[in-house]
């Protein structure tokens, strides 16, 4: 599709949207859970199109930001053991713990190496037998078939070097508490796609019918969203909710049956912290018995007292994942904390929601 046929595909869809959102009795509030959206959201201007009827908010979508301070200290703790390398990703190194970050660790010694795949572990821990290599398993239902396929890899191959800090979380759990806080108000979910590509569409279905919340699964393009968004607000006026896919090239009722499999054989459902949200039931994954000598946290326990106090800091990043607050809320946004001086982990991602207003600086 050429730009000009976009363009004006766009403006028909957003007058539909217009239309449509003409016959709610009240504004119409509808959450992205996923940072690529949120991402694809801000730099596309969607916000902006739309009517003043129908409004946009940002959920936890980005898996750096809801990993608490928690998880960063004991990242941090154990790449200051001089018997571990610790593996990740690269944005991992500039989110803040309660006192450092890992990148302050790496600065001072710490063996910390940027890999790009889970599996870029394997090697390192074939290189170094006499180290612990731990992999910070950092993600929702997307990327955990990687992280528990690298799992199967390290004990196939008589591995017992390698092992995960897991924080692997689940979207369809943190829907729920959403809809459980009395601070948030949601009409609908744009659900995400990449996600979506692994689970099938079932896995938002209980959730989506228990509140009475219409989701639209969607891709990336701004058309994509755009016409979630309109098939949001002709449920919620219709009083409708139900799953939709707006995806339905690329994501299959079923899912990926092959990946959910390996998530499963190595992973089992667990309670776990979220940053804004505490502990959310069964929202998380940890390595199931038969695995467990594969988690650092089983195997290598850190000592009582090897984790700093928790600091109390102006971050609202909790209330922005929860979509009470948009970013300029916060005091420190723009001045104290910007991309190049992150204070909290929502501007350090590149799909935090701190990051796109401060980039695209034209959220509303
Ligand atoms: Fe936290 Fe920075 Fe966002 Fe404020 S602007 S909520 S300090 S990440």
């Amino acid at each position: 599709m050429d730009k000009k046929t976009e363009r004006e595909l766009a403006a028909r869809l957003v007058a539909e949207i217009q239309r449509m959102a003409e016959r709610a009795d009240h504004k119409l509030r509808f959450m992205e859970v996923c940072g690529t959206h949120t991402v694809a959201i801000f730099r596309s201007g969607i916000r902006q199109m739309l009517p003043e009827s129908v409004e946009l908010v940002s959920g936890p979508g980005c898996p750096v930001c809801v990993t608490p301070d928690d998880y960063m200290d004991k990242a941090i703790a154990y790449a200051r053991r001089p018997d571990v390398i610790i593996t990740t990703f690269g944005d991992m190194l500039k989110v803040p713990g309660s006192r450092s970050s890992l990148g302050e660790a790496k600065t001072d010694g710490a063996d910390i190496r940027i890999v790009y795949s889970p599996m870029d572990s394997i090697r390192i821990a074939q290189e170094n037998p006499e180290k612990r290599v731990v992999f910070l398993a950092v993600g929702f239902e997307t990327t955990a078939p990687t992280a528990a396929a690298t799992v199967l890899a390290a004990e196939q191959q008589g591995l017992d070097n390698l092992f995960l800090l897991s924080a692997q979380k689940l979207v369809p759990p943190v829907m729920e508490a959403l809809l459980q806080d009395e601070e948030v108000h949601v009409d609908g979910f744009i659900l995400p796609g990449h996600v979506s590509v692994v689970t099938g569409t079932g896995i938002y279905k209980p959730v989506v019918e228990k509140y009475h919340v219409p989701g639209v699964i969607t891709g990336f393009e701004p058309i994509q969203i755009l016409r979630a968004l309109y098939r949001l607000v002709r449920q919620a006026v219709n009083h409708e909710a139900r799953v939709e896919n707006e995806y339905e090239d690329v994501v299959r009722t079923e899912g990926n049956p092959v990946s959910r499999r390996i998530t499963d054989t190595v992973y089992e459902p667990v309670d776990t912290n979220w940053r804004g949200m505490g502990v959310v039931p069964l929202s998380g994954l940890r390595m199931r018995e038969s695995y467990a000598r594969f988690d650092i946290e089983r195997v290598m326990p850190l000592p009582a007292g090897a984790l700093p106090a928790p600091k109390k800091t102006a971050c609202r990043c909790g209330d922005v994942l929860r979509g009470v607050v948009t970013p300029p809320a916060c005091p420190l946004f723009g001045t104290a904390c910007v991309p190049t001086h992150a204070v909290g982990p929502c501007m350090v991602s590149v799909e935090g929601v701190c990051a796109a207003w401060f980039k695209y600086g034209r959220g509303r």
